[in-house]
């Protein structure tokens, strides 16, 4: 069988490689805590199941329009005029998961051969959806500045010409945590004017952050017509398994990349749909006490980190943090999860060698638990 060479230049998920081993070892029996994973540990909320199972009982289980139910476009579109984006429901397209839409995004800006800049550490699937679209990739690496972009701006702007066709900026950052300041996100918006690049801005994390909330890139000056707005329900509503995402932008962009959705997508689920607008509208409290039960764990982590004498920037949203484990971070997760039974994720996945991201969506307990056993097997 012949396979593209577009596929053959992507790797395999290194998350998905390390829950795949943790399920191994649970499956012979071991009692993993796994701080790998990258979803709530928290039910969806019950309204918002109750709305999915009405639209459902009401019939809401054929095709919808491609780009996504009126009631739910209308709604997204509120919100990102909350946001203070000027966004119609005509600047939205609904997609089955916030993934989905940024494949569709940079699928539909990158030709063979375009210049992608990602700033690293970078959530693992961006690398992979710019391969699979022929693009070449420039990376800037925020390590040396505790993952902040701020300080890292010169480097960027080396990195940023006229040839450059796309920038992704993710903030609240996977797997750092970190938020980008207005004034990070200021100096990227002289970067993309000077240079004429599209930005691409992920903000799936945007509802969890525990300092000041960050600034949507789309609002600054000169952004409106050069960003596309990824968002999704996955976290901010715990719904990773509903599989519902979005993204906005100018009209001539929803109108090419409705294009590729159409034929390959055809719709999210219909009463899936239905329930995103119970999720967008009803959910304030539900949201506010999942972060606020993040905020105490985060807390909780970084003092343990700290007693142990073990260096992590301090994340200020999502619900990771990366913490400088060895220089060869692939082995040491291995061994932490054969030796101590703790999953993690090799910073090395993200651009990222010498870290091991973890993920705080886990009880304190169990979170506590993970400490002690890489302290007891002198992995920490
Ligand atoms: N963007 C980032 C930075 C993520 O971490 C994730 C999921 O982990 C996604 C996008 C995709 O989210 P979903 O497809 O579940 O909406």
């Amino acid at each position: 069988m012949h396979f593209s060479d577009r596929i053959q230049r992507v790797e395999p998920s290194a998350t998905l490689a390390i829950s795949n081993l943790a399920a191994e070892l649970e499956a012979e029996g071991a009692d993993v805590v796994d701080l790998s994973v990258g979803e709530p540990d928290f039910p969806t909320p019950e309204n918002v199941v109750d709305a999915g199972q009405e639209a459902m009982d009401a019939g809401h289980t054929g095709y919808t329009s491609s780009n996504g139910i009126a009631g739910l476009r209308e709604a997204i579109a509120e919100k990102l005029r909350a946001d203070g984006l000027d966004h119609e429901a005509e600047n939205v397209i609904v997609t089955p998961g916030a993934k989905q839409a940024l494949y569709e995004t940079v699928q539909t800006l990158v030709d063979d051969g375009d210049e992608v800049v990602l700033l690293d550490p970078a959530w693992v699937s961006y690398e992979a959806m710019v391969k699979l679209a022929g693009g070449d990739l420039t990376r800037v690496d925020l390590a040396p500045h505790d993952f902040q972009l701020e300080p890292a701006l010169d480097e960027l702007g080396d990195a940023m010409s006229d040839e450059t066709e796309l920038l992704v900026v993710n903030s609240p950052n996977n797997p750092t945590g970190a938020v980008y300041s207005d004034e990070a996100l200021a100096g990227v918006r002289d970067l993309a004017v000077e240079h004429d690049v599209t930005v691409v801005s992920d903000e799936i994390y945007q509802e969890i952050t525990y300092g000041p909330e960050p600034t949507s890139l789309g609002t600054f000056d000169g952004m409106a017509d050069r960003t596309v707005t990824v968002n999704g329900f996955s976290k901010a509503y715990s719904m990773t398994g509903w599989r519902l995402g979005y993204f906005a932008g100018p009209e001539e962009l929803i109108s090419e990349a409705g294009k590729l959705h159409s034929h390959s997508v055809s719709c999210a689920t219909n009463f899936v749909q239905h329930a995103g607008i119970e999720a967008l509208r009803n959910t304030d409290e539900s949201v506010d006490e999942m972060v606020e039960a993040f905020a105490e764990r985060r807390e909780f982590l970084l003092d343990r980190l700290d007693s142990e004498g073990v260096a992590a920037p301090e994340p200020d949203g999502a619900f990771y943090l990366m913490m400088e484990v060895a220089e060869d971070d692939q082995t040491w997760c291995e061994d932490a999860l054969e030796e101590a039974h703790v999953a993690t994720v090799p910073g090395s996945a993200f651009g990222a060698p010498g870290y091991a991201r973890i993920s705080y969506a886990n009880s304190k307990e169990r979170i506590g638990e993970a400490v002690d056993r890489l302290v007891d097997a002198d992995l920490l």
